[in-house]
């Protein structure tokens, strides 16, 4: 049975990317940082398959002892802080856990199959994933971004992660390990933390029509994202690492929408119009924007056969759809 071990386990993609190994038979190995980690008990309980081992992204001892101990097949690095308004508030931490976790894990990898004596794999045979990102691309340098469009990004986060894709490639280059980057554009679900603009909306929408919140502030109205459906894009994390070689790809649908627009789907949903209640105030604006994102998939779609399959329309309806039940249930459970 293949082995996979996941950071990042807690968050919208561990969960996803999780259910779709489990399906295909893996075991699966979630790392879980501190003792006390309020997420723990959620895990045990919504993935009661998936293993937990203690490590941190921070401490470089314990991510060899993980690999020692659980000898994965494919290592899917999601751990990140990966709030990019965050990031401004915590740009070290951003650049510590974001940036050079990427190069601990890398590391752990590549020393944990050198150590003498040790029943490891080579370091050839342990796969390893880095979640990175569009927002690598930032101020975009052409329209839409591909593999080999420059990054220039517009946030500590963004820095971090353009650190933690090439020194992704770096590792690749320099020790042989067999080690993906897949620049993933932003991908939603019902497990979107509420921090992230189209989670907020949708909550905002459910709440509203439920009628315990009267308005929705948001900041900036007019960027564009190309958002995709989680779901699909853990798809194609699982399919690069099947690849004879490694190599970097960019998951995106190819379609940009404006955050106004994602508004105006999830109040049409709730038979509300979004004018009436969501407004614009600077506390939510960022010191640096980006602006435009769109991707260009063909790379994918051609050597992975990968594409999404969920649409923009669809995934807020199904997001407004699940944040309506949560609200009524917890409703329910206050009165
Ligand atoms: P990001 O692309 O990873 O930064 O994902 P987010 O969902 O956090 O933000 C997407 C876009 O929505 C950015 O351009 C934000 O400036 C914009 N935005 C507008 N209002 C809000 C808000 O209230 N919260 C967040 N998170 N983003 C907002």
């Amino acid at each position: 049975m293949p082995r996979a071990l996941i950071t990042g386990i807690t968050g919208q993609d561990g969960h996803y990317l999780s259910e779709h190994l489990l399906k295909q038979g893996y075991e699966v190995y979630g790392l879980i940082r501190g003792q006390a980690n309020p997420k723990r008990p959620i895990l045990e309980r919504t993935l009661p398959d998936v293993h937990i081992v203690d490590g941190d992204l921070l401490d470089q001892a314990s991510l060899m002892n993980v690999i020692q101990k659980v000898q994965p097949d494919e290592v899917y690095n999601l751990a990140a802080i990966s709030f990019v308004m965050l990031s401004w508030n915590q740009p070290e931490l951003t650049g510590e856990i974001t940036g050079l976790g990427a190069l601990r894990v890398l590391e752990a990898i590549r020393l944990t199959a050198g150590a003498s004596g040790s029943r490891s794999k080579s370091a050839a045979g342990i796969k390893f994933y880095q979640a990175s990102s569009s927002e690598m691309f930032g101020k975009v340098r052409e329209t839409p971004q591909n593999e080999n469009t420059p990054f220039h990004p517009r946030s500590p986060y963004g820095v971090a992660k353009a650190y933690a894709h090439y020194i992704t490639v770096n590792y690749r280059e320099s020790y042989n390990i067999f080690a993906c980057s897949g620049i993933l554009f932003n991908h939603e679900s019902p497990h979107r933390g509420p921090e992230f603009v189209t989670r907020k909306i949708t909550l905002g929408a459910a709440r509203i029509k439920l009628g315990v919140q009267k308005e929705l502030v948001l900041g900036a109205l007019e960027p564009r994202r190309d958002w995709g459906y989680a779901g699909d894009y853990v798809r194609a994390m699982h399919m690069m690492m099947q690849l004879p070689e490694p190599d970097d790809f960019v998951i995106g649908t190819g379609e940009t929408h404006q955050i106004k627009e994602c508004a105006q789907v999830a109040f049409e949903r709730v038979g509300l119009n979004w004018e009436d209640y969501v407004r614009s105030d600077a506390q939510f604006m960022r010191p640096a924007e980006v602006d435009l994102l769109i991707a260009d998939p063909a790379k994918a779609n051609a050597k992975l056969g990968w594409k999404p399959e969920v649409s923009f329309k669809q995934l807020i309806e199904m997001m407004v759809d699940s944040d309506l039940a949560v609200e009524a249930r917890a409703q329910a459970a206050s009165a």
